[in-house]
């Protein structure tokens, strides 16, 4: 329990509507985990000093501060419990500026990724990474998580997209990177130090975002390929030749669920094979786009590297294709209680990782499930596993081959509460050392977000 004499000196940095509980907080949604809301007390700042001062009081009396963004992080980073605070930086969303000439935005961290998504546009720009969560997921969130998503292969993950950071640390001091350029060599780029901390080591108050050029005219299909070799040689062909924008891979059994419960008759009657993938490229207008894809599909026909193909002939169409692919939760709405996670495979190594885990899901009986889809380009797969059987069973399955292929248990999702025990049994001791080090350099009281990433 957090002491009342501590509820009110928060008040008086945040103001009394600043500090939720009881009923107020019980309107507010948990998001991702039922257990995110468990602190009972919420703290929202409305700008940098504010977050400072609620720091440095936390740290004098030694409470754990859990940051929220919008609460959709998939590992339990966002997870508080009792004699915690969460600090939630929702109120800190405002976009600052947006300089076309300069492709970059500078906004508070709970701006959400839409908001810029949808500001950009107006000036013909994108924020070069995009997510299905982008309604409720903020840039201090992504920031935080290092998040990568389905423009990764073309544009970089998170870390990649920050030019600029403002962050508070444990104990109130705030650093300030505000840089507005990508070529800063100014000593230790310590920002670096901040993306995919998960909220462990500060704050993220503000950032400068680099933004790119809006993808104008687009096409889309939704290919199916003979084999999870063929996807690679499909992707790898259509990245060489045309500007590829997307590249999503789905499995078969992934597909077969996704189209027969999303999708219209004519996806869920669609060709079965093995793998499939949904690619989308751009061009200088819209019927160039759509005969450069039809004839790159008809050329991939050919060389027996794609089975079948549907063109999205209209924007319905398109986003029936593409809902097969971002609204994955189906998973779990037919088979509720599965396991996750989020590994990265080598991409000449995906026929050999899918091949084993199809092998290993079999041998379990009919009654297990197997889900794999994701970002192709980045190696990135989702992986759902569904039945009678505990995590550590399909985490073996999972996890079988993959560090001989030079693959990693951690993609885009983090480490948060869930894959603590992976990275201590499978990350190289020097590096977990300094991590550590770290950790205690810039928290040593241990403050923030105190259990995630590291035990
Ligand atoms: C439907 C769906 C699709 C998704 N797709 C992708 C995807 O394609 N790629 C991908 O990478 N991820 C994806 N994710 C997960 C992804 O981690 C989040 O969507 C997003 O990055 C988290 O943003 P958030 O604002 O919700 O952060 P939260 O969930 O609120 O927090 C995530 C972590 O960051 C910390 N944190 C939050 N804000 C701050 C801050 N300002 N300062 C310091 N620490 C902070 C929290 O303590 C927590 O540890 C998806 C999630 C969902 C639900």
């Amino acid at each position: 329990m957090i002491a009342d004499n501590v509820l009110d000196e928060l008040r008086l940095i945040v103001g009394a509507t600043g500090v939720k509980t009881g009923d107020a907080l019980s309107l507010i949604h948990p998001g991702s985990d039922e257990r995110n809301l468990d602190a009972g007390v919420m703290v929202v700042p409305r700008n940098t000093d504010e977050v400072a001062s609620v720091l440095r009081l936390c740290n004098q009396h030694r409470i754990a501060v859990v940051p929220h963004g919008g609460r959709t992080g998939l590992v339990g980073g966002g997870v508080s419990a009792a004699g915690e605070i969460i600090l939630s930086l929702a109120a800190m969303n405002r976009i600052e500026s947006l300089s076309a000439a300069a492709g970059t935005a500078t906004v508070g961290s709970g701006v959400t990724l839409q908001s810029l998504q949808v500001a950009a546009s107006k000036v013909n720009l994108t924020t070069g990474i995009d997510i299905a969560s982008r309604g409720s997921a903020t840039i201090g969130g992504m920031i935080s998580t290092n998040a990568g998503g389905m423009d990764a292969f073309r544009h970089g993950v998170m870390r990649h997209r920050v030019l600029g950071l403002e962050v508070v640390l444990p104990d109130g001091r705030i650093m300030s990177d505000m840089s507005q350029v990508t070529k800063s060599n100014e000593g230790y780029d310590l920002k670096q130090l901040f993306i995919g901390a998960e909220g462990t080591l500060g704050v993220i108050t503000r950032a400068v975002i680099r933004l790119a050029p809006a993808d104008e005219f687009t096409a889309t299909a939704l290919v199916a390929c003979p084999s999870a070799t063929d996807v690679v040689a499909l992707f790898r062909r259509l990245h060489h030749s045309l500007d590829l924008l997307r590249a999503e891979f789905m499995a078969r059994d992934y597909f077969a669920l996704a189209s027969a419960n999303l999708g219209p008759a004519a996806l869920a009657a669609f060709t079965e094979t093995p793998a499939y993938l949904i690619v989308e490229i751009e061009a200088f207008d819209q019927r160039s786009a759509q005969l450069a894809l039809e004839e790159a599909l008809a050329q991939a026909v050919d060389a027996d590297i794609v089975a079948d193909a549907i063109l999205a002939q209209s924007e319905k169409e398109r986003n029936e294709i593409w809902n097969i692919r971002e609204d994955s939760s189906v998973v779990d709405r037919v088979h509720p209680h599965g396991h996750w996670f989020d590994i990265s495979v080598p991409l000449q190594e995906l026929e050999t990782w899918l091949t084993r885990f199809n092998e290993g899901i079999a041998a379990l009986g009919p009654d297990v499930r197997g889900f794999a889809f994701g970002h192709l380009g980045d190696g990135n797969l989702h992986v759902g596993v569904a039945g009678a059987l505990d995590k550590d069973t399909a985490k073996a399955i999972v996890y079988a081959n993959l560090r001989e292929i030079g693959g990693s248990f951690s993609a885009e999702h983090g480490i948060g509460l869930d894959k603590r025990q992976d990275l201590h049994a499978l990350v190289d001791p020097v590096k977990l050392a300094l991590m550590h080090s770290i950790k205690a350099m810039l928290d040593p009281n241990g403050i923030m977000n105190p259990g995630k990433v590291l035990c």
